[in-house]
Protein backbone atom coordinates (compact mmCIF):
# COMPACT_ATOMS: atom_id res chain seq x y z
CA UNK A 1 0.00 0.00 0.00
CA UNK A 2 1.56 3.41 -1.09
CA UNK A 3 1.75 5.98 2.06
CA UNK A 4 0.54 9.79 2.02
CA UNK A 5 2.98 12.24 3.14
CA UNK A 6 3.04 15.00 5.00
CA UNK A 7 5.59 17.48 6.58
CA UNK A 8 4.09 17.20 9.97
CA UNK A 9 0.89 14.80 10.80
CA UNK A 10 -0.68 15.44 14.22
CA UNK A 11 -2.65 12.79 16.06
CA UNK A 12 -5.45 13.74 18.47
CA UNK A 13 -7.70 16.25 17.31
CA UNK A 14 -8.99 17.57 20.87
CA UNK A 15 -7.76 21.03 22.31
CA UNK A 16 -4.15 19.88 22.50
CA UNK A 17 -4.36 19.25 18.94
CA UNK A 18 -6.35 21.08 17.06
CA UNK A 19 -5.13 24.25 17.63
CA UNK A 20 -1.92 23.35 15.85
CA UNK A 21 -3.70 22.50 12.91
CA UNK A 22 -4.79 25.82 12.68
CA UNK A 23 -1.27 27.76 13.64
CA UNK A 24 0.73 25.66 11.23
CA UNK A 25 -2.45 26.50 8.73
CA UNK A 26 -1.12 29.71 8.99
CA UNK A 27 -2.60 31.77 11.81
CA UNK A 28 0.43 32.83 13.40
CA UNK A 29 0.48 35.13 16.52
CA UNK A 30 1.84 38.63 16.56
CA UNK A 31 2.19 40.90 19.43
CA UNK A 32 0.05 43.47 19.93
CA UNK A 33 0.31 44.83 23.57
CA UNK A 34 -2.45 45.46 26.15
CA UNK A 35 -3.07 47.67 28.86
CA UNK A 36 -3.46 45.04 31.37
CA UNK A 37 -0.67 43.00 29.96
CA UNK A 38 1.80 45.90 30.16
CA UNK A 39 0.69 46.98 33.61
CA UNK A 40 1.08 43.20 35.08
CA UNK A 41 4.50 42.00 32.62
CA UNK A 42 6.59 45.23 32.06
CA UNK A 43 9.47 43.79 31.06
CA UNK A 44 8.06 41.50 29.20
CA UNK A 45 5.91 44.13 27.08
CA UNK A 46 9.32 46.02 26.61
CA UNK A 47 11.10 43.19 25.29
CA UNK A 48 8.07 41.88 22.79
CA UNK A 49 7.80 45.42 21.76
CA UNK A 50 10.98 45.38 19.94
CA UNK A 51 9.47 42.58 17.70
CA UNK A 52 7.80 42.33 14.62
CA UNK A 53 8.17 38.97 13.42
CA UNK A 54 5.72 36.84 14.45
CA UNK A 55 5.89 35.00 17.34
CA UNK A 56 6.74 31.92 16.65
CA UNK A 57 9.96 33.49 15.62
CA UNK A 58 11.05 33.82 19.16
CA UNK A 59 14.03 32.65 20.76
CA UNK A 60 12.20 30.06 23.12
CA UNK A 61 15.51 28.45 24.38
CA UNK A 62 16.88 31.39 25.44
CA UNK A 63 13.56 32.68 27.18
CA UNK A 64 13.76 29.46 29.03
CA UNK A 65 17.16 30.13 30.36
CA UNK A 66 15.70 33.32 31.68
CA UNK A 67 13.48 31.63 33.75
CA UNK A 68 10.17 31.79 31.20
CA UNK A 69 8.35 28.84 29.69
CA UNK A 70 6.84 29.15 26.54
CA UNK A 71 3.48 27.61 27.97
CA UNK A 72 4.05 30.82 30.59
CA UNK A 73 4.50 33.44 28.28
CA UNK A 74 1.29 32.36 26.00
CA UNK A 75 -0.87 32.17 29.03
CA UNK A 76 -0.08 35.36 29.94
CA UNK A 77 -0.22 37.04 26.17
CA UNK A 78 -3.58 35.29 26.07
CA UNK A 79 -4.58 35.89 29.90
CA UNK A 80 -2.77 38.55 31.12
CA UNK A 81 -5.52 38.44 33.70
CA UNK A 82 -7.68 35.18 34.92
CA UNK A 83 -11.14 37.43 34.64
CA UNK A 84 -12.37 38.00 30.70
CA UNK A 85 -13.13 41.81 30.55
CA UNK A 86 -12.65 42.64 27.10
CA UNK A 87 -11.25 41.16 23.90
CA UNK A 88 -8.93 44.11 23.37
CA UNK A 89 -6.86 42.80 26.67
CA UNK A 90 -5.19 39.69 24.67
CA UNK A 91 -2.41 40.92 23.94
CA UNK A 92 -1.47 39.06 20.83
CA UNK A 93 -3.31 39.24 17.38
CA UNK A 94 -3.10 36.17 14.84
CA UNK A 95 -2.52 37.34 10.68
CA UNK A 96 -2.65 34.53 8.15
CA UNK A 97 0.23 33.19 6.23
CA UNK A 98 1.52 30.54 4.33
CA UNK A 99 0.36 27.06 5.39
CA UNK A 100 2.96 24.28 6.28
CA UNK A 101 1.92 20.61 5.06
CA UNK A 102 -0.16 19.14 7.71
CA UNK A 103 -2.48 16.59 8.48
CA UNK A 104 -4.40 15.96 11.86
CA UNK A 105 -5.62 12.47 12.16
CA UNK A 106 -8.64 11.54 14.66
CA UNK A 107 -11.02 8.88 15.91
CA UNK A 108 -13.45 11.61 17.09
CA UNK A 109 -14.59 14.83 15.41
CA UNK A 110 -12.36 17.91 16.63
CA UNK A 111 -12.88 18.66 19.85
CA UNK A 112 -11.64 15.34 21.64
CA UNK A 113 -13.31 14.03 24.70
CA UNK A 114 -15.84 16.64 24.81
CA UNK A 115 -17.70 14.71 21.79
CA UNK A 116 -18.59 12.05 24.60
CA UNK A 117 -18.95 13.73 27.67
CA UNK A 118 -22.23 13.89 28.93
CA UNK A 119 -24.77 16.91 27.49
CA UNK A 120 -25.17 18.59 30.44
CA UNK A 121 -21.88 18.42 32.02
CA UNK A 122 -20.41 21.75 33.00
CA UNK A 123 -16.64 22.07 32.85
CA UNK A 124 -14.66 22.27 35.85
CA UNK A 125 -13.20 25.98 34.29
CA UNK A 126 -14.28 29.35 33.02
CA UNK A 127 -15.94 28.65 29.89
CA UNK A 128 -12.80 31.45 28.19
CA UNK A 129 -10.29 29.27 29.99
CA UNK A 130 -11.39 26.25 27.25
CA UNK A 131 -10.73 28.54 24.36
CA UNK A 132 -8.35 28.92 21.62
CA UNK A 133 -6.44 32.04 21.95
CA UNK A 134 -7.10 32.42 18.24
CA UNK A 135 -10.65 32.64 18.68
CA UNK A 136 -11.99 34.03 22.14
CA UNK A 137 -14.94 32.43 23.65
CA UNK A 138 -16.69 36.03 23.45
CA UNK A 139 -15.58 36.49 20.14
CA UNK A 140 -17.05 33.03 19.12
CA UNK A 141 -20.31 34.29 20.53
CA UNK A 142 -20.68 37.16 18.89
CA UNK A 143 -20.08 36.10 15.33
CA UNK A 144 -23.14 33.09 16.26
CA UNK A 145 -25.18 34.97 18.30
CA UNK A 146 -24.85 32.99 21.48
CA UNK A 147 -25.77 34.29 25.26
CA UNK A 148 -23.29 33.11 27.19
CA UNK A 149 -21.29 34.50 30.28
CA UNK A 150 -17.65 33.78 29.04
CA UNK A 151 -16.51 33.83 33.23
CA UNK A 152 -18.60 31.26 33.99
CA UNK A 153 -18.75 27.66 33.57
CA UNK A 154 -19.79 26.15 30.24
CA UNK A 155 -21.78 23.51 29.12
CA UNK A 156 -20.74 20.84 26.97
CA UNK A 157 -23.27 20.92 23.89
CA UNK A 158 -21.90 25.00 23.74
CA UNK A 159 -18.52 23.91 24.24
CA UNK A 160 -18.48 20.92 21.35
CA UNK A 161 -20.03 23.90 19.03
CA UNK A 162 -17.42 25.97 19.80
CA UNK A 163 -14.34 23.74 18.97
CA UNK A 164 -16.35 21.79 15.75
CA UNK A 165 -16.96 25.48 14.65
CA UNK A 166 -12.77 26.01 14.20
CA UNK A 167 -11.84 24.16 11.46
CA UNK A 168 -14.75 25.86 8.94
CA UNK A 169 -13.83 29.22 10.85
CA UNK A 170 -10.22 29.07 10.20
CA UNK A 171 -10.48 27.69 6.61
CA UNK A 172 -8.17 24.10 7.85
CA UNK A 173 -11.13 21.86 7.02
CA UNK A 174 -8.88 19.88 4.18
CA UNK A 175 -5.94 18.64 6.64
CA UNK A 176 -8.48 17.26 9.27
CA UNK A 177 -9.50 13.42 8.85
CA UNK A 178 -11.72 12.53 11.28
CA UNK A 179 -13.03 8.75 11.95
CA UNK A 180 -9.66 7.60 11.85
CA UNK A 181 -7.39 5.61 14.57
CA UNK A 182 -4.14 5.61 14.01
CA UNK A 183 -2.83 1.61 15.63
CA UNK A 184 0.72 2.08 14.63
CA UNK A 185 3.37 4.75 14.87
CA UNK A 186 6.66 3.07 12.82
CA UNK A 187 10.49 4.17 12.91
CA UNK A 188 10.66 5.50 8.75
CA UNK A 189 13.34 6.87 6.40
CA UNK A 190 11.62 9.97 5.89
CA UNK A 191 10.79 10.33 9.95
CA UNK A 192 7.69 8.66 11.05
CA UNK A 193 5.09 5.91 9.04
CA UNK A 194 1.79 5.62 10.48
CA UNK A 195 -0.82 2.71 10.05
CA UNK A 196 -4.80 4.18 10.08
CA UNK A 197 -7.75 2.21 10.86
CA UNK A 198 -10.81 3.77 9.52
CA UNK A 199 -13.54 3.08 12.58
CA UNK A 200 -16.40 2.29 10.98
CA UNK A 201 -15.22 0.41 7.86
CA UNK A 202 -12.04 -0.57 9.41
CA UNK A 203 -9.93 0.08 6.12
CA UNK A 204 -6.18 0.51 6.52
CA UNK A 205 -4.08 3.74 5.18
CA UNK A 206 -0.66 4.33 5.69
CA UNK A 207 1.04 7.81 6.02
CA UNK A 208 5.12 9.18 6.18
CA UNK A 209 5.46 12.40 8.04
CA UNK A 210 9.04 14.16 8.64
CA UNK A 211 7.76 15.81 12.40
CA UNK A 212 4.73 13.76 13.87
CA UNK A 213 2.73 15.36 16.76
CA UNK A 214 0.93 13.05 19.60
CA UNK A 215 -1.73 15.07 21.05
CA UNK A 216 -3.93 11.55 22.27
CA UNK A 217 -5.20 12.91 25.64
CA UNK A 218 -5.34 11.18 29.08
CA UNK A 219 -7.85 8.56 27.85
CA UNK A 220 -6.27 7.21 24.53
CA UNK A 221 -7.41 3.66 26.26
CA UNK A 222 -10.54 3.54 28.39
CA UNK A 223 -9.99 1.37 31.62
CA UNK A 224 -11.69 -2.23 31.98
CA UNK A 225 -13.25 -3.27 34.64
CA UNK A 226 -11.61 -7.32 33.48
CA UNK A 227 -14.51 -9.31 34.71
CA UNK A 228 -16.70 -11.55 33.14
CA UNK A 229 -20.16 -10.28 31.27
CA UNK A 230 -18.35 -6.86 30.76
CA UNK A 231 -19.61 -6.96 27.57
CA UNK A 232 -22.73 -7.55 27.70
CA UNK A 233 -25.46 -5.10 26.00
CA UNK A 234 -26.77 -3.13 29.18
CA UNK A 235 -23.17 -2.14 30.05
CA UNK A 236 -21.82 0.60 28.87
CA UNK A 237 -18.63 3.52 29.00
CA UNK A 238 -20.83 6.04 27.61
CA UNK A 239 -23.03 8.43 29.62
CA UNK A 240 -24.98 11.27 28.06
CA UNK A 241 -28.06 11.69 29.89
CA UNK A 242 -30.40 10.00 32.39
CA UNK A 243 -33.08 9.51 29.20
CA UNK A 244 -31.13 6.98 27.64
CA UNK A 245 -31.37 4.45 30.66
CA UNK A 246 -34.31 3.46 30.79
CA UNK A 247 -36.14 0.93 33.97
CA UNK A 248 -34.74 1.85 37.51
CA UNK A 249 -31.74 0.34 38.44
CA UNK A 250 -28.01 1.20 37.31
CA UNK A 251 -25.50 0.41 38.68
CA UNK A 252 -22.34 3.67 38.41
CA UNK A 253 -19.15 2.18 38.73
CA UNK A 254 -16.09 5.12 39.55
CA UNK A 255 -15.80 7.62 42.24
CA UNK A 256 -14.11 10.17 40.48
CA UNK A 257 -15.61 13.37 38.91
CA UNK A 258 -17.53 11.81 35.68
CA UNK A 259 -19.07 9.36 38.19
CA UNK A 260 -20.12 11.72 40.37
CA UNK A 261 -21.54 13.86 37.57
CA UNK A 262 -23.51 10.15 36.54
CA UNK A 263 -24.59 9.57 39.89
CA UNK A 264 -25.83 12.58 40.96
CA UNK A 265 -28.13 13.56 37.48
CA UNK A 266 -29.47 9.86 37.58
CA UNK A 267 -30.55 10.18 41.14
CA UNK A 268 -31.66 13.17 40.43
CA UNK A 269 -34.19 11.77 37.29
CA UNK A 270 -35.73 9.29 39.77
CA UNK A 271 -33.46 6.37 39.10
CA UNK A 272 -32.54 4.06 41.60
CA UNK A 273 -28.43 4.40 41.82
CA UNK A 274 -25.80 1.98 43.29
CA UNK A 275 -22.85 3.86 43.15
CA UNK A 276 -19.40 1.60 43.32
CA UNK A 277 -16.26 2.75 43.77
CA UNK A 278 -12.75 1.13 45.02
CA UNK A 279 -11.93 4.29 47.55
CA UNK A 280 -12.98 4.74 50.96
CA UNK A 281 -15.41 7.69 52.25
CA UNK A 282 -12.58 9.42 53.48
CA UNK A 283 -11.09 10.02 49.53
CA UNK A 284 -14.39 10.43 47.97
CA UNK A 285 -15.34 12.58 51.01
CA UNK A 286 -12.74 14.87 50.48
CA UNK A 287 -12.85 15.80 46.85
CA UNK A 288 -17.01 16.51 47.16
CA UNK A 289 -15.89 18.74 49.99
CA UNK A 290 -12.92 20.27 48.09
CA UNK A 291 -15.60 21.01 45.43
CA UNK A 292 -18.79 21.92 46.82
CA UNK A 293 -18.56 25.67 47.23
CA UNK A 294 -16.89 26.06 43.56
CA UNK A 295 -19.26 23.64 41.39
CA UNK A 296 -22.94 23.32 41.08
CA UNK A 297 -23.44 19.50 40.61
CA UNK A 298 -21.31 19.08 44.05
CA UNK A 299 -23.27 21.32 46.21
CA UNK A 300 -25.80 18.86 44.90
CA UNK A 301 -24.16 15.36 45.69
CA UNK A 302 -23.20 16.65 48.99
CA UNK A 303 -26.72 17.39 49.55
CA UNK A 304 -27.81 14.32 48.29
CA UNK A 305 -25.68 11.88 50.23
CA UNK A 306 -25.96 14.51 53.87
CA UNK A 307 -29.70 13.48 53.14
CA UNK A 308 -28.57 10.23 53.21
CA UNK A 309 -31.81 9.61 49.82
CA UNK A 310 -32.32 5.81 49.56
CA UNK A 311 -32.47 6.08 46.11
CA UNK A 312 -27.74 6.91 46.01
CA UNK A 313 -26.16 4.00 47.63
CA UNK A 314 -22.79 4.60 47.76
CA UNK A 315 -20.72 1.32 47.99
CA UNK A 316 -16.87 2.30 48.94
CA UNK A 317 -13.81 -0.44 49.10
CA UNK A 318 -16.16 -2.34 46.74
CA UNK A 319 -15.32 -4.09 43.40
CA UNK A 320 -17.48 -5.66 40.30
CA UNK A 321 -16.19 -9.19 40.52
CA UNK A 322 -18.61 -10.89 37.91
CA UNK A 323 -21.63 -9.18 35.82
CA UNK A 324 -24.64 -11.74 35.14
CA UNK A 325 -26.52 -11.42 31.28
CA UNK A 326 -29.46 -11.55 33.58
CA UNK A 327 -28.17 -8.57 35.04
CA UNK A 328 -26.93 -9.66 38.68
CA UNK A 329 -24.04 -8.09 39.60
CA UNK A 330 -21.37 -9.67 41.84
CA UNK A 331 -19.95 -6.77 44.35
CA UNK A 332 -17.56 -7.66 46.67
CA UNK A 333 -17.93 -4.88 49.81
CA UNK A 334 -15.48 -4.93 53.04
CA UNK A 335 -18.95 -7.03 54.09
CA UNK A 336 -18.63 -9.60 52.15
CA UNK A 337 -20.27 -10.38 48.45
CA UNK A 338 -23.03 -8.91 47.89
CA UNK A 339 -25.79 -9.02 44.57
CA UNK A 340 -27.68 -6.13 43.20
CA UNK A 341 -29.96 -6.68 39.83
CA UNK A 342 -29.92 -4.07 37.70
CA UNK A 343 -30.78 -2.81 34.09
CA UNK A 344 -27.85 -0.89 33.42
CA UNK A 345 -24.12 -0.63 34.82
CA UNK A 346 -22.10 2.53 33.83
CA UNK A 347 -18.21 2.45 34.02
CA UNK A 348 -16.65 5.62 34.45
CA UNK A 349 -13.49 4.66 35.36
CA UNK A 350 -11.53 6.67 33.24
CA UNK A 351 -8.48 5.89 30.71
CA UNK A 352 -4.92 6.20 30.19
CA UNK A 353 -2.44 8.08 28.09
CA UNK A 354 -1.85 5.07 24.93
CA UNK A 355 2.01 5.30 24.30
CA UNK A 356 1.85 1.62 22.91
CA UNK A 357 0.78 2.82 19.66
CA UNK A 358 4.79 4.00 19.13
CA UNK A 359 6.62 0.73 18.25
CA UNK A 360 10.25 0.36 17.30
CA UNK A 361 11.92 3.47 18.82
CA UNK A 362 13.39 3.98 22.10
CA UNK A 363 11.37 3.71 25.23
CA UNK A 364 9.70 7.43 26.40
CA UNK A 365 10.70 8.62 29.89
CA UNK A 366 7.75 8.74 31.58
CA UNK A 367 6.76 10.77 34.44
CA UNK A 368 3.74 10.18 36.77
CA UNK A 369 1.52 13.34 37.50
CA UNK A 370 -1.36 13.93 39.43
CA UNK A 371 -3.24 16.55 40.24
CA UNK A 372 -5.71 17.90 42.89
CA UNK A 373 -8.68 18.18 40.33
CA UNK A 374 -8.23 14.13 40.16
CA UNK A 375 -6.42 13.77 36.93
CA UNK A 376 -3.64 11.79 36.47
CA UNK A 377 -1.51 11.04 33.41
CA UNK A 378 1.59 9.72 33.04
CA UNK A 379 3.60 12.23 31.01
CA UNK A 380 6.27 12.43 28.72
CA UNK A 381 9.28 14.05 29.00
CA UNK A 382 10.05 16.25 26.61
CA UNK A 383 12.59 19.89 25.97
CA UNK A 384 11.18 22.81 28.06
CA UNK A 385 11.57 25.04 25.35
CA UNK A 386 9.08 22.80 22.74
CA UNK A 387 8.11 19.90 23.40
CA UNK A 388 9.83 17.66 21.67
CA UNK A 389 10.20 14.41 23.52
CA UNK A 390 13.54 13.76 24.90
CA UNK A 391 13.89 10.05 23.49
CA UNK A 392 12.79 10.54 19.82
CA UNK A 393 13.82 13.19 17.73
CA UNK A 394 10.98 15.36 15.30
CA UNK A 395 8.05 13.51 17.94
CA UNK A 396 6.34 16.52 19.56
CA UNK A 397 3.77 16.02 22.74
CA UNK A 398 0.44 18.35 22.72
CA UNK A 399 -1.22 19.23 25.44
CA UNK A 400 -1.18 17.55 28.84
CA UNK A 401 0.54 14.42 27.83
CA UNK A 402 3.78 16.81 27.94
CA UNK A 403 5.93 16.74 31.06
CA UNK A 404 5.86 20.09 32.72
CA UNK A 405 2.23 21.03 31.71
CA UNK A 406 0.03 21.58 34.67
CA UNK A 407 -2.90 19.50 34.12
CA UNK A 408 -6.23 21.46 34.80
CA UNK A 409 -4.86 24.86 33.92
CA UNK A 410 -5.60 27.50 31.12
CA UNK A 411 -3.32 25.76 29.40
CA UNK A 412 -4.75 22.93 27.33
CA UNK A 413 -3.72 24.12 23.93
CA UNK A 414 -0.53 25.57 25.68
CA UNK A 415 1.82 23.32 23.59
CA UNK A 416 0.79 24.98 20.18
CA UNK A 417 3.12 27.88 19.70
CA UNK A 418 5.82 25.76 20.86
CA UNK A 419 5.81 23.13 19.07
CA UNK A 420 4.93 24.69 15.87
CA UNK A 421 7.54 27.68 16.18
CA UNK A 422 10.59 25.25 16.38
CA UNK A 423 9.04 23.07 13.89
CA UNK A 424 8.59 26.10 11.40
CA UNK A 425 12.09 27.51 12.62
CA UNK A 426 13.16 23.78 11.77
CA UNK A 427 11.84 24.30 8.22
CA UNK A 428 13.30 28.04 7.98
CA UNK A 429 9.61 29.06 7.29
CA UNK A 430 9.91 31.90 9.98
C1 LIG B 1 -15.10 14.78 32.44
C2 LIG B 1 -13.92 15.68 32.18
C3 LIG B 1 -13.99 17.04 32.48
C4 LIG B 1 -12.90 17.86 32.24
N1 LIG B 1 -13.01 19.19 32.52
C5 LIG B 1 -11.96 20.01 32.28
C6 LIG B 1 -12.05 21.41 32.50
O1 LIG B 1 -13.09 21.89 32.92
N2 LIG B 1 -10.98 22.19 32.25
C7 LIG B 1 -9.83 21.67 31.75
O2 LIG B 1 -8.89 22.43 31.50
N3 LIG B 1 -9.72 20.35 31.51
C8 LIG B 1 -10.74 19.52 31.77
N4 LIG B 1 -10.63 18.19 31.52
C9 LIG B 1 -9.34 17.69 31.07
C10 LIG B 1 -9.38 17.30 29.60
O3 LIG B 1 -8.41 16.35 29.48
C11 LIG B 1 -9.24 18.50 28.68
O4 LIG B 1 -10.38 19.29 28.77
C12 LIG B 1 -9.01 18.22 27.20
O5 LIG B 1 -10.06 17.51 26.57
C13 LIG B 1 -7.69 17.58 26.91
O6 LIG B 1 -7.43 17.77 25.55
P1 LIG B 1 -6.53 16.78 24.70
O7 LIG B 1 -6.60 17.26 23.30
O8 LIG B 1 -5.21 16.65 25.34
O9 LIG B 1 -7.19 15.34 24.83
P2 LIG B 1 -8.61 14.78 24.37
O10 LIG B 1 -9.69 15.76 24.56
O11 LIG B 1 -8.74 13.45 25.03
O12 LIG B 1 -8.45 14.56 22.79
C14 LIG B 1 -7.62 13.56 22.25
C15 LIG B 1 -8.24 13.05 20.97
O13 LIG B 1 -7.33 12.13 20.37
C16 LIG B 1 -8.05 11.00 19.90
N5 LIG B 1 -7.17 9.83 19.86
C17 LIG B 1 -6.62 9.17 20.90
N6 LIG B 1 -5.86 8.15 20.45
C18 LIG B 1 -5.94 8.18 19.09
C19 LIG B 1 -5.39 7.37 18.07
N7 LIG B 1 -4.60 6.33 18.35
N8 LIG B 1 -5.70 7.67 16.78
C20 LIG B 1 -6.50 8.74 16.48
N9 LIG B 1 -7.04 9.53 17.43
C21 LIG B 1 -6.76 9.25 18.72
C22 LIG B 1 -9.14 10.82 20.95
O14 LIG B 1 -10.19 10.02 20.42
C23 LIG B 1 -9.54 12.28 21.18
O15 LIG B 1 -10.50 12.70 20.24
C24 LIG B 1 -11.71 17.32 31.72
C25 LIG B 1 -11.65 15.96 31.44
C26 LIG B 1 -12.74 15.14 31.67
C27 LIG B 1 -12.64 13.69 31.38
Amino acid sequence: MSAEHHTVIIVGGGPAGLPLAVVLGGWHPFYRGSQIFESRYAPLAGYLQQFDDSLLGLDLQNLVRGGLKPVDLFRALHHPRQLFESLDQVAMDFRRGAPLDTLLISREPVGGLWNGAPRNLLTLSPGQWMEFAFLPLAQHAQEIGLEVDVNDLIVKTDLIDYYHRIPERFEVGESIRCGEDVVAIEPHERGFALTSRDVETAAERCYTCKYLVLATGQRGKLRDLGVAGEDAPFVTSRYDQPADFPGERIVVVGGGRSGDWAATELHDAGKQVYYAMRQGPEVHGRLIEDSRNGLPYYTRIAEILESRSPRLQTLYRTRISAIGGDGQIDLETPEGRRVVEVDHVIKEIGGIADYSILKGFEPLQLEPMRDNYRFQVDQVRTHVHNYESLDIPNLYIGGYLASGIGLVVIAMHGTTYAIAGDILQKERRL
